[in-house]
């Protein structure tokens, strides 16, 4: 018999990778709250309309990447291919955008029928954030701000933000005209996707990988050059304010992104170490869209990030997830103490909610259990015997090596305290053993 396999472009993540998806997510669910972002969770299918609607029809996706069936009653379904649709359908059908300011963030599976490589797969991951309501460039700083927060906490390094302007409306059909006419010099010249969305989505051409088409391109005129006042304003509103945050950034000309409904800011974050999958972060401002979803105009503005493509360079990059082995394993001899150890766990889970606490399950002596203690990793083993128990004291045996040789400065290896300050010197002891560093 055949043995089954994935579905082409459909991954799965097994340990340790896991792990590090666990630590992103948790970093990423922590920095979202830091800005005061709220979790939306989203059904992974919708109305097929609604992606065609909001995306555009003439679009990468759109054209050629929905997952579109027809279930059984006819209807014509599509696993999501991206999450602001679906964002802006929920915030209308649940009343969250009218006349309200609103902070969002998701996390999940997108499903696109691209050619699967490294960094591009037909089920992918994205983090993302929307904020609706706010118009001025202060919001586009801050999803930018916290996006950089975001790969600064993960330990990313070497990344690049690019952006750009769209404009306004207007100034896109004027500027789309300009394109055309200089573009139509060069026709011939251009790829046979840039040739078809010269008549179609002329703006699309801009973000051509063709080489040769890029090189036309050098020397097109820019939406930049373009720009209505009010666009500029937004624009240098958006600059300055990136230049008081320390975050740096180069202007890309030819930045424009794939979906239709984007206007003013564009940004991305890009790096050199994935290839041609050098996006690991994209969004901008959409303004237009939440009107053309039904609603009334509400400005917008977010983001999404590839969590794929942040994986394949935290691993480049060397970065692990924070060690998951317990901080202290606590031993007990004798059924009293065994009895106790359980009431103090719970009580030291309760004091300190970062701790990670293994106790010994299933007796044992003393050597035995500190062999266990071992090999759990633990940097400190708690030792309850009839005498702690009777003096209201416990042993802190030092396990690791680094607590060995500071033995200098710490002249004792184990030393009894007493229960009543056991999770201050816990906190103290972990903590100078820089072994608290990853907790929440
Ligand atoms: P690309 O130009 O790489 O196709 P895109 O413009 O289609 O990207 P967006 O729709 O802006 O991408 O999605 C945001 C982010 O999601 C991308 O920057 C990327 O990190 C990630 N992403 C998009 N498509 C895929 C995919 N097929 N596989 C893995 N990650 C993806
Ligand atoms: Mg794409």
């Amino acid at each position: 018999m055949n043995k089954f396999q994935s579905v082409r472009g459909f991954n799965d993540v097994l340990p340790p990778d896991t792990a590090l998806w666990q630590h992103l997510h948790a970093v990423a669910a922590r920095t979202f709250a830091s800005y005061g972002y709220g979790e939306i969770r989203l059904p992974l299918v919708e109305h097929t309309a609604l992606f065609a609607r909001s995306i555009g029809e003439v679009t990468d996706i759109v054209e050629k990447e929905m997952f579109t069936f027809k279930d059984r009653e006819g209807d014509s379904l599509t696993l999501r291919p991206e999450g602001t649709a679906g964002t802006v359908r929920a915030g209308l059908e649940h009343g969250l955008l009218h006349n309200q300011q609103q902070r969002l963030w998701y996390a999940g599976p997108m499903f696109r029928h691209e050619r699967p490589q490294a960094g591009r797969y037909r089920q992918f991951h994205q983090l993302g954030v929307e904020a609706f309501g706010m118009a001025g460039p202060d919001i586009d700083l801050e999803v930018i701000a916290l996006s950089a927060r975001l790969m600064r906490s993960l330990g990313i390094g070497g990344l690049t933000l690019e952006l750009n302007s769209l404009g306004s409306a207007q100034t896109r059909t004027a500027y789309r005209a300009a394109l055309v006419e200089f573009l139509e010099r060069y026709e011939s010249s251009l790829d046979a996707d840039s040739r078809r969305r010269l008549r179609s989505n002329p703006l699309r051409v801009l973000d051509s990988k063709d080489p040769q088409t890029q090189e036309i391109l050098r020397e097109a005129p820019t939406l930049l050059d373009a720009l209505d006042d009010a666009s500029r304003a937004h624009f240098d509103g958006l600059r300055q304010g990136l230049e008081d945050l320390g975050i740096a950034y180069t202007i890309n000309p030819r930045l424009v992104r794939g979906l239709d409904y984007y206007s003013r800011t564009v940004f991305e974050w890009t790096t050199d170490r994935l290839g041609a999958q050098a996006t690991v972060c994209a969004g901008g401002r959409y303004d237009g869209l939440v009107e053309q979803l039904g609603g009334a105009p509400t400005p917008a503005v977010g983001w999404a990030s590839g969590v794929e493509r942040l994986i394949l360079l935290m691993k480049a990059q060397g970065l692990t997830a924070p060690d998951p082995a317990p901080h202290v394993y606590l031993c007990a001899l004798g059924e009293a103490a065994q009895r106790q150890a359980q009431r103090l766990a719970e009580r030291l889970r309760d004091a300190l909610p970062w701790l990670r606490l293994a106790v010994n399950a299933g007796g044992g002596k003393l050597a035995a259990q500190l062999k266990r203690a071992d090999r759990s990793g633990a940097a400190l083993a708690l030792i309850l015997g009839e005498a702690e128990l009777a003096a209201a004291s416990i042993q802190v045996k030092s396990l690791r090596a680094a607590h060995r040789e500071a033995r200098e400065s710490t002249p004792e290896q184990q030393q009894a305290v007493p229960l009543a300050e056991l999770p201050q010197r816990l906190s103290g002891l972990l903590e100078a053993e820089h072994l608290m560093r990853n907790h929440p």
